[in-house]
């Protein structure tokens, strides 16, 4: 068995009651096998990359202590969303569940079905703000620091946390 391994989750939906989509997968998180959830960010509104003709996502990241390795953590994860039903329309559009691994400890791997970290999470503020909520210390594989990447975002229009009142 893997020693265990801090690993880092984002979470997002805009479809089908999404607070409660992102609430109860935060719960599911806490629930996959050989996994205990650590914390997770508060809830953000954002609104989408790409098409903009469709519903704000709720955003959050989870942080996640796993045996699991890191594909069998990401089939746990798409077995996740599918329990969600969720339903791809188009490239980055709506979605009921979408689960991305961002980062597995120290990890770097570029396989066919799993690129960590996340390719893009340096550049969207829906990962960085919460991601640097939840752990403003952590460093990237390549020496980048989290919080220091979420204050170099140029902007961080469209992501504000969920007012207390919505959850
Ligand atoms: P983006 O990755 O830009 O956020 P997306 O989340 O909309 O886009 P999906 O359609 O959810 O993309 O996933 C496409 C494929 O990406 C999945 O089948 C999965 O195998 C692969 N993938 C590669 N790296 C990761 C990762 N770190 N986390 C989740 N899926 C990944
Ligand atoms: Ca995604
Ligand atoms: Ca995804």
């Amino acid at each position: 068995m893997i020693y265990r391994v801090d690993a880092y989750v984002g979470l997002g939906s805009n479809l089908d009651a999404p607070i409660a989509q992102v609430r109860r997968a935060l719960d599911e998180l806490g629930k996959l096998p050989l996994t205990e959830s650590i914390g997770a960010s508060r809830l953000y509104v954002t609104r989408p990359v790409g098409p903009q003709d469709q519903p704000d996502f709720i955003n959050a990241v989870a942080h996640l202590s796993t045996h699991l390795s890191p594909l069998a953590l990401l089939d746990q994860l798409q077995a996740l969303e599918q329990r969600h039903r969720r339903r791809r329309i188009r490239h980055w559009g709506p979605r009921t569940l979408d689960l991305d691994l961002l980062v597995y400890g120290n990890e770097t791997l570029q396989l066919p079905r799993l690129n960590v970290p996340h390719p893009q999470m340096k550049v969207r503020g829906f990962v960085l703000l919460p991601l640097a909520e939840l752990a403003p210390r952590l460093r990237l594989p390549d020496g980048s620091h989290v919080g220091a990447l979420a204050k170099a975002l140029g902007t961080t229009d469209g992501v504000e946390v969920l007012p207390d009142n919505l959850g």
